[in-house]
């Protein structure tokens, strides 16, 4: 019997926001395991589908499921998807009065000398920088024991050097553990880090295309803008 590898299925969502369709019947599939990029201009409906897997109740669904380890999970609260294993790691983490960084870490066993030995004395996300508190929260997912986890943009705003550390932690923690990653990002960088062995395009809330190259990608998209993603025949086209 053929292994069923599939982790996450998005069938034919659609979501529409004061009458504007932002997801447009939209499918997207992920394997478990498996390291997914999302690209797609400003606007194009990343966040929403971000927000529409990890269970954002204030998007409502017009049309389409979620299929999460075989389970329709649409109707999940955000709460209910993170113990079935669906982690956004969200831009601007809360601050934890009174919870040092320390305490997580020994919950979760950081290796030594892995993470900044001043950040971990500190409080929760308390004055952090945006680096630093980026780092923070995916510390604080590694306890969530998660199946997938979604980036969104978790590189803005970021220099090379805390990139560089993002993404370790996401590789070492995450990917090396067979914990599947959908990267949602404007930039090359991090996937030079991450390495996706797929990379889906996003226009106008629908994929348009998909490709295992994403160099091929963001090198199309640099000399011509997403919208030639359309028609790139290198793409395998979105089913
Ligand atoms: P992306 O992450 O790809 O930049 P988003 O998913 O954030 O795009 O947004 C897609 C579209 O939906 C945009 O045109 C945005 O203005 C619109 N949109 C998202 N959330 C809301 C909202 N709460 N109210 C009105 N429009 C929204
Ligand atoms: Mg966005």
């Amino acid at each position: 019997m053929m292994k069923n590898n599939n982790l996450l299925k998005v069938r034919n969502l659609v979501v529409e926001i004061e009458g504007k369709k932002i997801l447009n019947n939209l499918c997207f599939d992920i394997e478990k395991g498996e390291v997914i990029a999302l690209l797609g201009p400003n606007g194009s409906g990343k966040s929403t589908l971000a927000k529409v897997i990890a269970g954002d109740l204030r998007i409502k669904l017009k049309q389409g499921e979620v299929l999460f380890n075989e389970e329709e999970v649409s109707k999940f609260s955000p709460e209910k998807r993170v113990s079935a294993g669906i982690v956004l790691a969200f831009q601007n983490p809360p601050s934890v009065e009174g919870l040092k960084m320390v305490d997580f870490i020994e919950s979760i066993k950081v290796k030594e000398g892995f993470v900044d030995d001043k950040l971990i004395q500190r409080e929760v996300n308390k004055g952090f920088s945006g680096g630093e508190k980026k780092i923070s929260d995916l510390m604080q997912i590694t306890s969530l024991d998660p199946k997938l986890v979604i980036l969104d943009e978790i590189d803005s705003g970021l220099d090379f050097k805390k990139t560089e550390e993002v993404a370790k932690i996401i590789k070492e923690y995450f990917i090396d553990k067979g914990v599947a990653i959908l990267i949602i990002t404007h930039h090359g960088e991090i996937l030079d880090l991450l390495k996706p062995t797929k990379t889906n395009i996003i226009i106008d809330g629908i994929i348009v295309g998909k490709d295992e190259d994403y160099k091929n990608v963001l090198k199309t998209i640099k000399k011509y803008d997403y919208e030639k993603c359309r028609k790139c025949t290198k793409f395998l086209s979105a089913e």
